[in-house]
C-alpha cells in the first residue's frame, strides 16, 4: 500500500473543508484535502454569505471574484416577500439592496454580505485553494478509516476511480465531512441537542416563467417568497436570480410528496417546470459534545447542525476553519503553545450553540405565523387583517433577515488565549453589531488614508495597533522575537480610529480577534505573549 506523508489531512470538500484549505494554503501549510464526490454540486443551498465570511475571502484574495461573476445578477434587489400565496396578496416585504449596493452599505465592514450561489461559491474556494500552491486536492477520494497513534494519525483513503487504497500519515486530521460525519461517529462523539424538530421537503427546479410571474404579481424580483395561506407553507428561493429556484415546505414525517406536483401546487398556475433534484430534510438543533479528540478536529456540519433559517450553516463552519487554521499553522510552525489547539473548541463551540439556537428560534417564530383566509379577502376586514399580519410578520421575522450582530459581533468569551482586562463585556445583539476591542471580539474595521481597511493589516501574525504617538518599539517586539512569534507594530495617528479602538494599545491575533488591550504596556510582555500563543 502506498504511503503519503502530509502535515494536515482535510476530510470533506464542502465549503468548510475548502475554507480550511484556503486558510492553510494562505499560511503556506502543506495539506491534502480528500472529497468523495467529484465536486459537482448536488443540491443548491447555502447561498447567503455573511460579511465576516467575505472578510476572510478578502484576505485570501477571493472577495472580488466572489462579487463579480455571472452566477447571480449584481443589481437584483434581495427582497423577501410574505404573501398569502403566489397568486394572492402581498402582506409584508423585507427590502434588501442588491449584491452591488450592499458591498459598502454598512460602515462596519469593508465587505458587505452577499448572495453567492453554491455552484459559484464552492468552485471559487476550490480555485483559491489550488492557487495557494500548498493544497493537494483529491476529489473522488474517500476516507475509509483512521487510527491515532503516538504523534500522528494514519488514515486509509480509497481512490474511488481506480479503487486504489493509500495510507496517509498526517499530524492532524480535520473532519469537515458534514452532517453524517464518519469521523465524528468513529470517535464516538455524539451531537447534543434536539434532532428532527421538524420535517421538510426541498425541490431544486427550473421554471423560466416563475421570475417574471413574481415580478408581475409583486412589482419587483425577490430573493425569497414565503406563502402563508398555501398548504405546507412553501417558500421559494431564487438560486441564480433567473430561472433556477429552490422550494422548501414543511411536511410531516410520513409524507412523501411528488416533487413536480408539489411545486405546481405551490405555484398555483400551470407552468413549465423541470425538477432537478428533490430531497427531504429535517431541521435539527445540535452541537457535537466535543470538537477535538487527540489530533482530530471536527468542523462545520460535522460539529453543528441547525435549521437553515438565517444562513448560519456554512458561515459558522467557515469561522471554525479560520480559527483552527491559524492555530494549526502556529503549531506546525513551532511557535504555538500546547494549549493553542485546545482553545479551538473553547472558542468555537459556544459560537455554534449561539448560532444553532438563533436559527431554531427563527423557525419557532416562523411557526407563529398562521394561515388565515381573511388575509385573502378584498373587504375592509381583509385589509385590516393584512395590516395586522404585516406588523406581526415584521415583529416576528425581522431577526432572520437582519443579522449584522450574528455576523460580526461574536466574541471568544473567556478564551484562555485572550487576556481579560476586567472591563464589562459589550452587548451581543443578534441584529445590531457594536464595534468593540473587548478581548475576544473581532477588531473593528475603519478605512485607512491609503484606501485599505484596518482589517487588511491583520492576518500573517500578531499586530500591535498603537495610538501612543511614540516611535520606540514596545517590549512586545523583543518578547515575540524570543518566542519566534510573528509580530509587528503599527502606529496610527488617526484620532477617529484611536477612539474606535478604545485603548492606546490593542494586540490583534492572526484571525483578526483581539488578544489583549491596554492604555499602558504590560509590566511583563513575555507573559502576555506566552498566554496568547497558548503556552
Ligand atoms: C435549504 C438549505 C439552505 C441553506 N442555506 C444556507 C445559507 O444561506 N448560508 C449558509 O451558510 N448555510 C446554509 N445552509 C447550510 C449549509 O448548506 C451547510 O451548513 C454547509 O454545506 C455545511 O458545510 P460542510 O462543508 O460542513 O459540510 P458539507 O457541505 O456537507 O460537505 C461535507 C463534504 O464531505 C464529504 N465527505 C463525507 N464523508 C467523506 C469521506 N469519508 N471521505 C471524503 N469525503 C467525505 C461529502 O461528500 C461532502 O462533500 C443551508 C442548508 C439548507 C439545507
Amino acid at each position: 500500500m502506498r504511503t503519503i506523508e502530509i502535515p494536515v489531512l482535510i476530510v470533506g470538500g464542502g465549503p468548510v473543508g475548502l475554507a480550511l484549505s484556503n486558510e492553510l494554503g494562505w499560511r503556506g501549510i502543506r495539506h491534502m484535502l480528500i472529497e468523495k464526490g467529484n465536486g459537482d454540486i448536488l443540491f443548491p443551498a447555502g447561498e447567503g454569505i455573511f460579511s465576516r465570511t467575505m472578510e476572510h475571502l478578502r484576505r485570501w484574495g477571493l472577495s472580488k471574484r466572489a462579487r463579480h461573476h455571472e452566477g447571480f445578477p449584481d443589481d437584483q434587489p434581495l427582497n423577501v416577500v410574505f404573501a398569502t400565496s403566489l397568486g394572492g396578496r402581498a402582506i409584508a416585504t423585507f427590502s434588501a439592496p442588491s449584491n452591488a449596493a450592499v458591498q459598502h452599505a454598512s460602515g462596519d465592514s469593508p465587505e458587505g454580505p452577499m448572495i453567492c450561489p453554491k455552484h459559484v461559491f464552492d468552485p471559487l474556494l476550490r480555485a483559491g485553494a489550488q492557487d495557494s500552491g500548498a493544497a493537494d486536492l483529491r476529489y473522488e477520494h474517500e476516507l475509509l478509516d483512521f487510527v491515532q497513534q503516538q504523534g500522528e494519525v494514519l488514515a486509509t483513503v480509497r481512490d474511488n476511480r481506480s479503487g486504489q487504497i493509500s495510507q496517509v500519515r498526517t499530524q492532524y486530521l480535520a473532519a469537515c465531512d458534514g452532517a453524517r460525519s464518519g469521523v465524528r461517529k468513529q470517535l464516538g462523539i455524539a451531537y447534543v441537542g434536539t434532532f428532527a424538530e421538524g420535517h421538510n421537503f426541498a425541490v431544486s427546479f427550473k421554471a423560466p416563467a416563475l421570475g417574471p410571474l413574481i415580478r408581475q404579481r409583486f412589482g419587483h424580483p425577490v430573493l425569497q417568497l414565503h406563502t402563508v395561506n398555501t398548504p405546507h407553507r412553501p417558500y421559494f428561493t431564487t438560486v441564480d436570480g433567473r430561472d433556477w429556484w429552490r422550494m422548501s415546505m414543511y411536511i410531516t414525517q410520513d409524507q412523501d410528496p411528488d416533487p413536480k406536483a408539489a411545486v405546481q401546487e405551490a405555484i398555483g398556475t400551470p407552468m413549465e417546470i423541470e425538477v432537478i433534484r428533490a430531497q427531504p430534510w429535517s431541521g435539527h438543533r445540535v452541537v457535537a459534545q466535543r470538537y477535538r479528540e487527540g489530533r482530530v478536529f471536527l468542523l462545520g456540519d460535522a460539529a453543528h447542525l441547525r435549521w437553515p433559517k438565517g444562513g448560519f450553516g456554512a458561515n459558522t463552519g467557515v469561522g471554525d476553519a479560520v480559527d483552527l487554521g491559524w492555530k494549526l499553522a502556529a503549531t506546525l510552525d513551532g511557535w504555538g503553545g500546547a494549549a493553542l489547539l485546545d482553545s479551538y473548541e473553547a472558542e468555537r463551540r459556544p459560537i455554534a450553540v449561539r448560532n444553532v439556537n438563533e436559527a431554531a428560534n427563527n423557525r419557532v417564530l416562523d411557526g407563529r405565523i398562521a394561515a388565515d383566509a381573511l388575509l385573502d379577502e378584498a373587504s375592509t376586514q381583509g385589509e385590516a387583517a393584512r395590516r395586522e399580519a404585516e406588523n406581526r410578520i415584521h415583529a416576528l421575522r425581522l431577526r432572520e433577515f437582519s443579522t449584522q450582530g450574528v455576523q460580526l459581533g461574536y466574541r471568544y468569551r473567556q478564551s484562555r488565549i485572550c487576556v481579560s482586562d476586567d472591563s464589562l463585556e459589550p452587548p451581543d445583539d443578534h441584529m445590531v453589531y457594536q464595534s468593540s476591542t473587548w478581548p475576544g471580539c473581532r477588531a473593528p474595521h475603519a478605512w485607512l488614508e491609503d484606501g485599505r481597511s484596518t482589517l487588511d493589516l491583520f492576518g500573517r501574525g500578531f499586530v500591535l495597533m498603537r495610538f501612543d504617538g511614540a516611535a520606540a518599539v514596545t517590549p512586545f517586539q523583543a518578547a515575540a522575537e524570543q518566542r519566534g512569534v510573528p509580530f509587528c507594530e503599527i502606529s496610527l495617528a488617526s484620532s477617529s480610529i484611536a477612539s474606535l479602538y478604545e485603548r492606546r494599545y490593542v494586540l490583534v491575533r492572526p484571525d483578526g480577534h483581539v488578544a489583549w488591550r491596554g492604555d499602558e504596556l504590560p509590566a511583563d510582555a513575555l507573559t502576555v505573549i506566552d498566554r496568547i500563543r497558548g503556552a
